[in-house]
């Protein structure tokens, strides 16, 4: 190895003890801190990122990997090594034209920002949040202008959650999805409805916590290399592929929101943990595209999940922990978790109509970014599309605009991933099935490993040297396409509704 490759290591390994020190401390506060440690966490957070920013963006790093980019070193590097050097040197001119007083800035807003949408969320006031998104949103407009001078910003920011997923390809994508999905949608809404009033009891929290246990084993999730914990909405976080963690929240009212959230979360986190060992501590050693993330957590929560023979070797097991579901039959439960509504939180939509959920927030980011919209008239955008695609409109704020997140922290652009996700797995569905053969009955057999043993060596393993549109076109040999899971939401709802 060169010197100079090893003083690279050398630095990130320097980044990632920082890295490390951030994520515990998120980890903290969205798990278990109480409400007095907040101002202690957010400052010790701007101090260690900014310490990562100024490191990874400084004059020694720019040298470095300029070095390493002359042809007699760059010969004595490897495809991933390569992949790495050009990628961090991409980044890093990107982010050295950011003024570090901006970025901090940006990291003061957010944190804010944060704590007043979780008020306004509580107390269903936009007013709490309206004045930090819109300083967020020209903060955002600020920063890109230095990264992304190139590119129109909002494509700026698609390309931050997916790299190279242009607006034109989600446009066209989405807009396939979105015919043959309304009309769908209002004949699966128009249709009769399966009885849920048997899953209207009260469900035991600590056999949640078994259940949840039991599904993660299930799917494959590594408990050598991880952990659970609890927070108010689930998420995934890597400190390495050997220390993964996923979160759920557990509710009296609801037993099966907790158990999808289980396996959408361990499929995040199988991901992560099956990426090859040789990429770990650098930029490809996760995968940063979240759309190709999500294809990931989509599957195993949806195209698997959510299907009948999923459940068929171990139901009997499930309703012995979760003895509520004692006299509900395996037939009943598979046509819960299948069941349409139009209902106005995304986290809690089914599979189709989640589709139109993301659809609405794409359309909303694109009003704020490219239109011009202001920040005031949001709300009422927002009502005003959910009872175009739905039919229902937010009684508050809460259960409307304010409901996710994402926006709270700046995460522009982010939104659309959700749906890249599945309209991959469609694709994803129909080349493992063309190798493996029916996957309804691999899993009615049990032979679940042989479905993830597909997934890691076709994506999982690679982390993120292949880029979302390269992985398509690597493991599916074409371009994005939403008719595979058009096709899949088809065949699979004409049985359930008897379209
Ligand atoms: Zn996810």
């Amino acid at each position: 190895m060169s010197d100079r490759l090893a003083k690279l290591k050398e630095t990130l390994a320097q980044l990632n003890r920082l890295y490390m020190i951030s994520e515990l401390l998120y980890w903290d506060m969205r798990t278990i801190m109480p409400e007095g440690g907040f101002e202690g966490h957010a400052e010790a957070t701007e101090h260690y990122q900014t310490e990562a920013f100024r490191i990874s963006t400084s004059d020694e790093l720019y040298e470095l990997l300029q070095e390493l980019s002359a042809p007699e070193e760059w010969e004595q590097l490897d495809d991933d090594w390569r992949f790495i050097v050009k990628t961090m040197r991409e980044e890093q001119e990107r982010d050295r034209r950011i003024p570090e007083e901006l970025f901090s800035r940006m990291v003061a807003a957010q944190t804010a920002s944060e704590r007043a949408w979780e008020e306004a969320k509580k107390n269903s006031d936009y007013s709490i949040f309206a004045p930090h998104l819109e300083k967020l949103i020209a903060l955002t407009r600020e920063v890109k202008s230095y990264t992304h001078p190139e590119l129109e910003i909002y494509d700026a920011l698609l390309d931050d959650y997916e790299k190279g997923m242009d607006s034109a390809t989600i446009d066209r994508v989405f807009g396939e999805l979105k015919e043959g999905l309304v009309p769908l949608v209002h004949s699966i809404l128009a249709a009769e409805q399966p009885d849920d009033t048997k899953f209207r009891v009260t469900y035991d929290l600590d056999a949640q916590r078994k259940v949840q246990k039991l599904l993660l084993t299930y799917i494959g999730f590594d408990w050598s290399k991880g952990t659970v914990g609890e927070s108010e909405h689930p998420f995934t976080l890597d400190l390495s592929a050997t220390d993964v963690r996923v979160t759920n929240h557990f509710r009296e009212d609801n037993a099966i929101d907790p158990m999808f959230s289980a396996i959408h979360e361990g499929g995040h986190a199988i991901f992560e943990q099956n990426v090859a060992p040789k990429l770990a501590g650098t930029v490809a050693g996760g995968c940063r595209y979240l759309g190709i993330h999500e294809s990931q957590s989509r599957f195993f929560e949806n195209i698997l999940g959510r299907n009948i023979n999923f459940w068929r070797p171990i139901y009997a097991d499930v309703q012995k922990l979760q003895p509520e579901l004692a006299d509900i039959s395996l037939e009943e439960f598979a046509r819960e978790i299948n069941h349409v509504r139009a209902s106005m939180i995304r986290t809690a939509a089914d599979e189709v109509t989640y589709c139109l959920h993301v659809i609405l927030r794409y359309e909303v980011e694109k009003a704020i970014f490219r239109e011009g919209v202001s920040v005031a008239e949001l709300p009422a955008l927002w009502n005003r599309k959910m009872e175009e695609y739905l039919g229902v409109v937010p009684a508050n704020d809460a259960e409307g605009i304010l409901q996710d997140m994402h926006w709270s922290d700046g995460s522009f652009g982010y939104f659309p991933t959700y749906l890249l996700g599945s309209i991959y797995d469609g694709m994803f569905l129909e080349a493992m099935e063309a190798e493996l053969g029916s996957v309804d009955e691999l899993l009615a057999a049990g032979r679940i490993g042989e479905i993830r043993g597909w997934l890691n060596r076709n994506i999982h393993q690679y982390g993120s040297t292949r880029r979302p549109k390269e992985v398509l076109r690597e493991v599916c040999g074409r371009e994005a396409t939403a008719e595979p899971l058009l096709r899949y939401f088809r065949e699979k709802y004409k049985k359930y509704y008897n379209l």
